[in-house]
């Protein structure tokens, strides 16, 4: 069965449990979280990840800061990512997507909403 490794960057440990939840419902998922932007910098550069969900608001490393840097570098720049904005933060959410996002989620979080959107830009059914 194909895998699908999908890297959780979230400093809310609820939210990132809310995430678990709705993309345990996809076959072969594989999940790996992280908590802050730079814990997510290290894990999606040490791995490879088919896609990465990654909240703009965060301790350490902000998530703009995180796609920036992920876009910045050749190994990396490729990789699906899902922005998670708060609701009304349409300028973070316009920034996240001019810096390469390809998609965003906006708090609070729908299972049916994180699925479609992972499943998209995974591909699959
Ligand atoms: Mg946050």
């Amino acid at each position: 069965m194909e895998k699908h490794r999908v890297l959780i960057v979230e400093d809310s440990p609820t939210m990132r449990q809310l995430l678990v939840f709705a993309l345990r419902r996809l076959r072969g998922v594989e999940i790996v979280e992280a908590q802050d932007g730079m814990d997510g910098l290290r894990k999606v550069s040490s791995d490879h990840y088919d896609i990465a969900l990654i909240d703009i608001n965060m301790p350490v490393m902000d998530g703009l800061k995180l796609i920036r840097l992920i876009r910045g570098e050749d190994a990396l720049k490729d990789i699906p990512i899902v922005v998670i904005t708060t609701e009304g933060a349409r300028e973070d959410r316009d920034r996240a997507l001019a810096l390469g996002a390809n998609e965003y989620l906006t708090k609070p979080i729908q299972a049916n909403r994180v699925l479609s959107v992972v499943r998209s830009l995974l591909k699959v059914g």
